[in-house]
């Protein structure tokens, strides 16, 4: 378990003191000038030894990502894009960062933007994240009255400018390209990859995109080492990170913690523990609504990290689990997933457009049971031709989870069927 002086955001544990004098106290902006004074290329190979993986839910090493931004732009600028759309049912560990530690956000944008040569960072956030807006907003303000943010950000001589963006509410402008098109002024709708966007990306200039937390553990890990950093978890799956809990547990919370431990130490130690006991779980969607559901027999010892939910064929995503009891109808949980992506679909692809819609009105049946035994394949044969075959992710996280529940809860599924054909329907009969 994590040790209180390990921990980067300390603030989030009851003092929730955000202004500039609160964040030094906890050691950041402390010699920042100085960090930067080692150069670029020292502090994209630091991020790239810490074996720091993207937090926003891809885990996409973010050392080799900085390090794909070109030295020569022909005078163009370069840009950091900071993701803090976060939009994923069950995540809210972003928010927790603006919320209450906003100046390691604030911080992590120059030292991260220095190292990949940007003009400047935009922060994109959440159009329903209001309270956020205000203490990142007055970060940033503190910071340019400090100096830490300007022409010469923190005396280095480094002219480097924050903006906020706020969005209006859609999902899909999380997806890191239809973000910068949201950013341009235009309706978000996500680009073809490639060109990524280091090539080709805000206003046709080179972009890096990356989620809240990657940026804000930046400072941190420079101060303390990639070794220290990197002492956490288990080879590729290494640090600490903010894990989200919520559903049917006992105490909901956002907590940091190190990758590597079991599925069911982080819910009971952080959680609570199931309501009714760790015998009353059914399931858990491990980090957020694109990742295959588990059943509680897979839970036990399951790893929470990216290769650990690999093994369960699931996604760490975010690392925001949803902890289901008993008492769940995991099917109808499922179909609440699926209508939700079709309601964000931006509908520019067809397999996409048409899919999420075909596959939420069978969820829908499969949830009364008002269905053929056959069609449980036809459905499981449908995210197929969704999966892969779309301009962006959406369309693989609209068929991952349904593709958990055909997987890990068959027998539920055709149990409901053949209730519905028997008339013995109990509960599902009123839905
Ligand atoms: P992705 O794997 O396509 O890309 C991840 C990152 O790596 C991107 O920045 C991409 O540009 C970069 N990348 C990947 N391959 C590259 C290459 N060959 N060259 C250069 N750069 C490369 O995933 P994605 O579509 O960006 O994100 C999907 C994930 O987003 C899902 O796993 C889901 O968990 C997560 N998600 C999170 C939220 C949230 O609120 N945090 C919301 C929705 C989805
Ligand atoms: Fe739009 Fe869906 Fe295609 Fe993504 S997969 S571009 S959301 S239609």
């Amino acid at each position: 378990m994590l040790k209180d002086q390990d921990r980067i955001f300390t603030n989030l544990y009851g003092m929730y003191d955000q202004s500039l004098a609160g964040a030094m106290k906890r050691g950041h902006w402390d010699n920042t000038a100085g960090l930067l004074a080692n150069g670029r290329e020292w502090i994209v190979d630091q991020i790239k030894a810490s074996g720091l993986r993207g937090r926003g839910g891809a885990g996409f090493p973010t050392g080799l990502k900085w390090s794909f931004m070109p030295k020569e732009t022909d005078g163009r600028p370069s840009f950091l894009v900071i993701n803090a759309d976060e939009s994923e049912p069950a995540t809210c560990k972003d928010r927790e960062i603006m919320r209450h530690d906003p100046h390691t956000l604030v911080e992590g944008a120059l030292v991260a933007g220095y190292a990949m040569g940007a003009r400047a960072a935009y922060i994109y956030q959440r159009g329903e994240y209001t309270r956020e807006k205000e203490a990142l907003q007055r970060a940033i303000d503190e910071a340019y009255d400090a100096g830490f943010l300007g022409p010469n950000a923190c005396g280095s001589g480094y002219q480097f400018d924050v903006f906020l963006h706020h969005g209006a509410g859609a999902y899909i402008c999380g997806e890191e390209t239809a973000l910068l098109e949201s950013l341009e002024g235009k309706k978000g709708m996500p680009r073809m990859k490639p060109p990524f966007p280091a090539g080709a990306g805000l206003y046709g200039c080179p972009t890096t995109v990356n989620n809240v937390e990657s940026i804000a553990v930046t400072p941190t890990i420079l101060r303390r080492g990639p070794e220290w950093f990197a002492s956490f978890g288990r080879p590729n799956n290494v640090g600490v990170k903010l894990f989200g809990f919520s559903g049917h547990i006992n105490t909901p919370c956002v907590v940091e913690e190190t990758l590597g431990l079991s599925m069911r130490e982080m819910i009971e130690k952080h959680g609570g523990g199931v309501r009714g006991g760790w015998k009353n779980l059914k399931a858990v969607i491990p980090g957020g609504a694109s990742c295959p559901i588990l059943p509680a027999s897979m839970c036990e010892d399951a790893i929470m990290d990216f290769d650990g939910m690999r093994e369960k064929q699931t996604v760490f995503g975010t690392g925001c689990m949803i902890v289901m009891d008993q008492n769940t109808d995991v099917i109808k949980a499922v179909a609440r997933l699926s209508k939700f992506f079709h309601h964000e679909s931006c509908g520019q692809c067809t397999p996409c457009r048409e899919g999420t819609g075909w596959m939420s009105r069978l969820m829908d049946r499969l949830v009364t049971g008002d269905a053929e035994i056959e069609e449980i394949d036809m459905l499981q044969s449908v995210t197929k031709q969704v999966e892969g075959h779309t301009i962006c992710a959406l369309g693989d996280a609209s068929a991952w989870p349904i593709q958990g529940l055909i997987r890990n809860f068959r027998e539920e599924i055709e149990d409901r069927i053949k209730a519905r054909k028997t008339g013995r329907m109990g509960a599902f009969a009123a839905e």
